[in-house]
């Protein structure tokens, strides 16, 4: 689905990403580990265009969406993404927040929006708070609410950057718990974790970085039992 070629990223003359080529296909779940600054948040907001590469490809199902600016547009449609920090609209109730995009991007009718929404409230267990106002739930409900956001929009690949990272230690299983659900559903996911045993048990492919480059990938068995590279096993000896 997406094949990023030589992607590089500097802030002034701080390289934070350096030629790095990688690809997600259809219905693969590929989970992103490392160290604190080594550029997984940067990757992540580079593919779905927060932030403008510096240099590279971005290759969406064959199209180079950089090189074609009226492709960036619909492109960024077909992304969903959950974000540490929920990010959700705090004036408005759980339903709204899973319908605006529709309504205001996709165009939907708001009868439409709201039976798409109800879908995935019901998918995430949230469906009895579609009228609570983000303030009043915990932190694993507001963010299994803002993952049924971005399913609403229905799209084709769901970016994940530390989706329980922000949570008491309680609530990160029920969130957990719906992304490995999402995974086996063949939803094509990208997730930057720290959360290794959901790295181990759910991804197809666990990817590496440090200090900016694609250190290594393989499977989890391979990344996990098997590192070949002295830097993958520092890093895990000390997070495991
Ligand atoms: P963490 O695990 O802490 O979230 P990360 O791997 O996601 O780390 P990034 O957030 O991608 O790391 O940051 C990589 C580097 O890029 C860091 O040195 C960071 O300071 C720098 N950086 C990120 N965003 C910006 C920005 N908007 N302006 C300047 N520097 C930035
Ligand atoms: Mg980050």
């Amino acid at each position: 689905v997406i094949d990023i070629q030589h992607l590089n990223k500097s802030f002034g003359s701080h390289e934070v990403l350096k030629d790095v080529d990688f690809s997600v296909s259809k219905g693969e779940v590929v989970c992103i580990i490392g160290s604190s600054g080594s550029g997984k948040s940067t990757l992540l907001r580079c593919v779905n265009l927060l932030e403008k590469p510096s240099g590279g490809k971005i290759m969406y199902n064959g199209v180079d969406i950089l090189s074609d600016t009226h492709n960036i547009y619909s492109y960024r449609t077909k992304l969903g993404m959950v974000f540490q920090q929920f990010n959700l609209f705090n004036n408005h109730n759980v339903l709204s927040n899973c319908i605006v995009g529709q309504m205001t991007v996709l165009k939907r009718s708001r009868e439409e929006a709201e039976t798409i929404a109800m879908k995935y409230l019901r998918l995430v267990g949230m469906d009895q708070y579609v009228n609570a106002k983000p303030k009043q739930l915990s932190g694993g409900q507001k963010q299994r609410v803002a993952i049924a956001r971005a399913l609403s929009m229905e799209p084709d690949v769901m970016l994940f950057d530390e989706p329980t990272s922000a949570l008491d230690p309680e609530m990160v299983g029920e969130v957990l718990k719906v992304m490995k659900e999402l995974a086996e559903s063949g939803l094509t996911m990208l997730v930057v974790t720290h959360e290794m045993g959901f790295a181990k048990e759910v991804a197809d492919r666990v990817v590496f970085m440090d200090k900016g480059v694609i250190a290594e990938e393989g499977t989890p068995e391979q990344i996990f039992n098997n590192p070949k590279e002295e830097r993958t096993r520092a890093f895990l000896s000390r997070v495991l």
